[in-house]
């Protein structure tokens, strides 16, 4: 190796895997619940493309209701983002804001979809207490800390403004007193949501595909519908080479949506993010940097979200930058050096795991869910959908099957495009960098 790739790679363990660190706990269970394409029948009641939180929770829904449900995944059980997330879990206030949320939407819409992002999170949780859910769920809280000396401020009225429109724990954390939420000097104080919390996505996508599965569905990976055809009677879809007939389908591909969804690949944005997993620490080093077990994430535009891994002894980051790519070696090492500047005390500690996968953002900053041409959808989550895909995952199966309670806040919403987009962002190198730049500002 050459001295130029071994400074390129110094900050990697010898072991480096450019897979998600969630896998080594979970990748045998999902490989395990991922059916070969040779089962594939002929026909089925409901078809959900996509066996990420989305598919598998309407799936679960459709399949206790008695429904004969096959889940298709292109890959397998959990292989989009459901297994490539940081696993930090809360309502997601703060994306466009209150204030945004109501200038492109009005008020009363803003604050329910506000509202029912609290909404989303609580059902998640119920839903992992009943359904007995091993992944390591903690509802630890989260410190969102002010990466400038003005957006201390800033956080302390976006948090006014959000108790007038929903019940929100919440607490500012001056500069003085932050080492008791995080043992860092990176932030000029921050702020506290008590309700927010972690668990461990890997093993919470294997639980949720187990409860599938035993409700009677089948989950077939390795088959990528390439086209759906509707005609009177039903939906044909083309799966490899085979062909699939069903009365009702349900796209649940989010940010991987591919070209033969049109529609709805012109309507989400796939931005990529990337984690990096540490090897593992000594838990009083845990400790010191995440007294209280919380997550984390900042004020700025390219946010950054970490928190230690469910057994406490390694630490998880991810972000979006405006340099970020899809080539392992530049993200590990961009993540890997605003780690240290967070975390100084993580200088000598190397990365054994970096991963990417593309989240799904909206051009209104909303999630979307609702029936296109007899085609049922819910996605984009913009980058908050552990707790919102199996809440509009079970909704959307509601309204499949036409019954009560899957009335949500989006229903009205219009699911819209742009002039020319056909589901390739070619202008987010250009929005990245001016989020890049607004950032030092
Ligand atoms: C790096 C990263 C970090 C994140 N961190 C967080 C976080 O900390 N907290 C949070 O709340 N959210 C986070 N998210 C977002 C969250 O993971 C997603 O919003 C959520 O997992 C979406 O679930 P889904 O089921 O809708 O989509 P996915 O899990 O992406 O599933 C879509 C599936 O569709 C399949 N598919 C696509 N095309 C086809 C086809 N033609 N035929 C068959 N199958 C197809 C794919 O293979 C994939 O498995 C993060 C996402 C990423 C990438």
């Amino acid at each position: 190796m050459s001295a130029k790739s071994r400074s390129e790679t110094s900050h990697l363990t010898a072991n480096f895997r450019n897979d998600p660190y969630w896998l080594d706990a979970a990748g045998s269970e999902l490989n395990k619940l991922t059916g070969s394409p040779e089962t594939l029948p002929v026909r089925a009641e409901v078809v959900v493309i996509g066996a990420g939180y989305t598919g598998l929770s309407a799936a679960l829904e459709l399949a206790r209701a008695g429904r004969d449900v096959v889940v298709l995944d292109a890959l397998g059980v959990g292989a989009g983002c459901s297994s490539r997330n940081g696993g930090l879990v809360g309502p997601s206030y703060h994306k466009l804001g209150l204030d945004g949320l109501a200038a492109s939407h009005g008020r009363k819409k803003a604050n329910s979809v506000i509202a029912e992002s609290r909404d989303c999170l609580e059902y998640l949780l119920e839903f992992i207490g009943n359904e007995k859910i091993d992944c390591s769920l903690r509802r630890s809280g989260r410190f969102r800390g002010a990466d400038r000396p003005g957006h201390y401020e800033d956080l302390a009225r976006e948090i006014k403004g959000l108790q007038k429109a929903v019940e929100l724990e919440a607490d500012m954390v001056p500069q003085a007193d932050q080492h008791a939420e995080i043992g860092s000097d990176a932030y000029y104080g921050g702020a506290v949501y008590h309700r927010d919390g972690h668990l461990h996505p890997g093993q919470y996508v294997a639980g949720l595909a187990a409860r599938v599965a035993a409700a009677g569905a089948r989950i077939i990976g390795h088959s990528e519908v390439s086209g759906i055809r509707r005609d009177d009677r039903f939906l044909t879809l083309a799966v490899g080479g085979r062909q699939l007939e069903a009365d009702q389908v349900l796209v649940a591909t989010n940010g991987y949506t591919p070209p033969a969804l049109g529609w709805f690949r012109r309507r989400v944005i796939p931005i990529r993010s990337a984690i990096i997993a540490t090897e593992a620490v000594a838990t009083s080093l845990i400790k010191e940097l995440s007294p209280k077990d919380r997550c984390f994430s900042g004020t700025s535009r390219l946010m950054l979200y970490y928190r230690a891994s469910s057994d406490g002894t390694r630490m998880i980051l991810g972000g979006r930058s405006a340099h970020l790519d899809d080539r392992p070696m530049s993200y590990t090492r961009d993540l890997h050096t605003q780690m240290i500047r967070i975390f100084p005390q993580l200088a000598d500690v190397k990365v054994t795991h970096g991963w990417s996968g593309t989240v799904a953002y909206t051009f209104d900053h909303v999630p979307h869910i609702g029936q296109h041409k007899g085609l049922y959808y819910a996605m984009g989550y913009c980058g908050s959908g552990v707790g919102r895909a199996t809440f509009y995952g079970n909704k959307v199966a509601k309204k499949m099957m036409g019954q009560s309670g899957a009335t949500t806040a989006l229903d009205d919403l219009d699911f819209r495009t742009r002039p020319f987009y056909t589901g390739m962002p070619w202008f987010l190198p250009a929005i990245l960098r001016w989020h890049a730049f607004m950032d030092k500002r």
